[in-house]
């Protein structure tokens, strides 16, 4: 049944699209045909520096004139730091908070402020420059491992670069390959599984170093191994970071600070696990099913 809660497809497609266009300048035409119309406003100043505090003062959005509200009056306080962790139905409009939050799109009423500031009122570089998003599939371009690494942060140095991937596990994997971090992979990352090219984007947010980090968790099933690598490297990756999570693991959930219910552009349920469970809602509903569920699958295999 957690199942149910489906993955950012739509954020996912105009990111990677972003991404590549990134990677390879001769792309980027192709993509803004394709990309929201988003633009600075004349008068846009860079974001400043920003801790991490989120707010959505009564957001309400459709994607077109002549189409329904996808989120209706949606408010949220978030302080620097705190993990958030978005569940719902597919559809729901998770998504498109988080495609709210990096302003893939305008909000059609109400405002999004980052440490205060108006996210439509800042340059969109130094919006996105200040935040970190990592996807279930995530995107990986021709190349060495060490070359998408390093796509954090060019400037970072050796040690720098060093460090990080150690932190989460990149320097294992690439030593299974005969050319270790030299070794090139091609932009489907058909070498990698999802599960590594998932620590290479978590490597990428520890040299990029943003303050919010938005994490669409990976459903797909990787390997024991691999599975506890991604769990301890999640852990060094949220840490003092505000984290918006579409989350599909129990655990993410129930580790939140917040846990934010979306059913039909609003939010249904908020708090923390606890809170949630007393309230006896569908956060709850939900979780016992779920409960059930790996608790007779336990049982089956003996676990
Ligand atoms: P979730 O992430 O919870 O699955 P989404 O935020 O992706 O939900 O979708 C919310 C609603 O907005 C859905 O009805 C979906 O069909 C619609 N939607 C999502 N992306 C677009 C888009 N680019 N254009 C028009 N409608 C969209």
């Amino acid at each position: 049944l957690w199942r149910f809660w489906g993955p950012l497809s739509a954020l996912s497609k105009v990111y990677s699209q972003l991404l590549s266009a990134m990677a390879s300048a001769e792309r980027i035409f192709e993509i803004l045909d394709t990309e929201p119309e988003v633009k600075d406003r004349r008068d846009a100043k860079p974001m400043k520096q920003i801790q991490g505090e989120v707010v959505f003062d009564n957001v309400s959005f459709r994607y077109a004139e002549d189409k329904p509200d996808v989120l209706r009056n949606v408010n949220l306080r978030i302080k620097p730091g705190q993990r958030v962790a978005l569940v719902g139905p597919t559809g729901a409009g998770k998504s498109t908070i988080v495609n709210l939050l990096m302003r893939f799109y305008d909000a059609t009423d109400g405002r999004i402020l980052i440490d205060g500031q108006d996210v439509s009122s800042v340059k969109l570089e130094s919006l996105r420059r200040q935040m970190g998003i990592v996807l279930q599939d995530s995107f990986i371009f021709s190349g060495t491992i060490e070359d998408n690494l390093r796509y954090g942060n060019e400037e970072a140095s050796d040690e720098a670069l060093r460090q990080a991937a150690e932190s989460v596990r990149i320097d294992k994997f690439a030593s299974q390959f005969a050319d270790g971090f030299q070794t090139q992979v091609e932009e489907r990352g058909s070498k990698l599984s999802v599960g590594q090219r998932q620590l290479l984007a978590f490597g990428r947010v520890l040299l990029s170093d943003p303050r919010i980090l938005i994490l669409d968790e990976a459903t797909s099933s990787v390997d024991t191994e691999t599975e506890q690598h991604i769990q301890a490297a999640l852990q060094t990756v949220l840490e003092g970071r505000t984290a918006f999570i579409i989350a599909h693991r129990l655990s993410t959930i129930r580790d939140a600070d917040v846990i934010l219910v979306v059913q039909d552009g609003r939010i249904s349920e908020q708090g923390s696990h606890d809170e949630l469970i007393k309230q006896g809602g569908l956060y709850k509903k939900l979780y016992m099913t779920q409960f059930e569920m790996q608790q007779s699958l336990a049982m089956q295999t003996g676990a």
